[in-house]
């Protein structure tokens, strides 16, 4: 068998759990001269904040840096719908020489005139950070003439990964938090901080609570609106579901209002039944903790004897594992062994080194384990460990669809919901239909490198 390429500074990035005894190496900048999985800093502040339907998202760049749209991550809105709006402050090489900043104070104007929104947030991107263009200055004065949150999100590209990005979203949301006159707590209340209803999870989990007695004041950022965040400081509790995006937000909250916090995860029904659990008893009530308990035994009951059924025909087939944080990548390969997969391939784009402990634990051995990984790796990986399906993002779909391996999309493009119960039912059904596909059969699975 053909040796994996590695590149030499990627060694300690890359382990076989069980054989190589290193800590795996992680939280740092990609390596020059591998094509990271990674988008850029800008990229991550836009999947944070872009879910938000009643603000305007004006990218302050060349037009290139607004190609992350709506169309490439989906996110529901039950009501307005700016966020699906591509703006942008499309310079050029004279805004280059003479900066961009007229042109700037000039979008947003229309833009505001125009739509009307309730907030507007100005993404700095790469040439924005090199020409010098002072966006908090334009920032504050657009707001003080409009009356209106104008946000400026530090995000410009080559300031350092995406987890940059996430953080300069966090920031740009905390400055808004807090910016009315009532300020009480909400009991049996909390915030969902990470989902960003893609597929409409974000009304499902919901819909949980509220089943169950407890008010959601707010969800950063999925149907997000300019109100429910200025106003989510009045919840009781913060439960961060993507933490890799939203630790700090959820951090930076507990120290400004005491707002404790409780991450948790709603892929696979282990998972989302110990998030409902979890959030009912730290409010402690017994009408709430009976009636979650009552609630997740309905729902696992409906869809048990399904997953059971899929479970019987997926036995003994493998998975790789590739995603943005590292949370869910623990969900997955406990929703995967559910459904009779053993993982053998994992890794994520933004894991700590904590969460890589936690990998480990919950890998069999033998299972490779890959921090800020490159196509060529994960595609020979793959072939190596005889992988059946992928499971990532629409970075990794080629991969899999070029190798012929089935591929099921976690991420970006998708628009069947995969969170909560019936999430865990969709899943399953994707991954049995993907990986069984007779297409398979007339397209065998080869390396990339052939
Ligand atoms: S790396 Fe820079 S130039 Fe490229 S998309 Fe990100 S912000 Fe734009």
């Amino acid at each position: 068998m053909k040796a994996i390429k590695i590149l030499k500074d990627r060694k300690l990035q890359v382990l076989k759990n069980g054989s190589d005894d290193h800590e795996i190496e992680c939280d740092k900048s990609s390596l020059s001269g591998s094509v990271s999985q990674r988008a850029c800093v800008f990229c991550g502040s836009r999947v944070v904040l872009y879910p938000i339907a009643d603000a305007i998202h004006l990218v302050h760049g060349p037009i290139g840096c607004a190609v992350y749209t709506w169309d490439i991550r989906g996110s529901i809105s039950s009501g307005p719908e700016l966020h699906r709006l591509s703006f942008s402050t499309d310079l050029k090489e004279n805004d280059v020489i003479y900066g961009g900043e007229k042109k700037l104070v000039a979008a947003i104007d229309d833009l505001v005139e125009k739509y009307k929104p309730n907030a507007v947030f100005v993404y700095a991107t790469c040439i924005i950070g090199i020409i010098g263009d002072d966006v908090a200055a334009v920032c504050k004065k657009a707001a003080v003439k409009f009356n209106l949150p104008v946000i400026p999100v530090h995000s410009e590209g080559f300031k350092g990964t995406k987890k940059d990005g996430y953080k300069a979203a966090c920031d740009a949301i905390f400055t808004l938090i807090g910016d009315v006159e009532n300020h009480e707590t909400e009991p049996l209340s909390i915030n969902i901080l990470g989902e960003f209803n893609l597929a409409g999870e974000a009304w499902k989990i919901r819909e949980y609570y509220e089943k169950a007695g407890i008010k959601v004041c707010a969800v950063f950022t999925g149907d997000g609106r300019i109100d429910e965040i200025k106003n989510s400081h009045r919840a009781a509790l913060n439960v961060v579901q993507c933490s890799g995006s939203m630790m700090n937000l959820a951090k930076m909250m507990e120290e400004k209002f005491n707002i404790p916090f409780l991450r948790v995860s709603y892929f696979g029904f282990e998972d989302t039944a110990d998030a409902l659990y979890k959030v009912a008893e730290h409010f402690g009530e017994k009408e709430i903790i009976h009636k979650m308990r009552e609630l997740v035994k309905d729902e696992i009951s409906e869809i048990y004897p399904q997953i059971l059924n899929y479970r019987e025909k997926l036995k003994g087939k493998k998975a790789a594992v590739y995603v943005g944080g590292a949370f869910k990548a623990f969900s997955l390969v406990t929703a995967l062994r559910n459904l009779g997969i053993e993982v053998v391939l994992a890794g994520s784009q933004t894991g700590n080194k904590e969460d890589y402990v936690t990998l480990k634990k919950m890998c069999n051995e033998g299972t490779i384990i890959v921090d800020d990984s490159n196509p060529v790796e994960l595609a020979e990986f793959a072939i190596q460990k005889e992988v059946d399906i992928f499971v990532g993002g629409v970075k990794e779909r080629p991969i899999a669809m070029k190798m012929g391996i089935g591929f099921c999309d976690h991420n970006h493009e998708r628009k069947i919901a995969l969170a909560g119960f019936e999430g865990m039912l969709n899943f399953a059904k994707e991954v049995y239909e993907t990986t069984m596909s007779p297409v398979w059969n007339h397209y065998q699975k080869r390396a990339w490198y052939e």
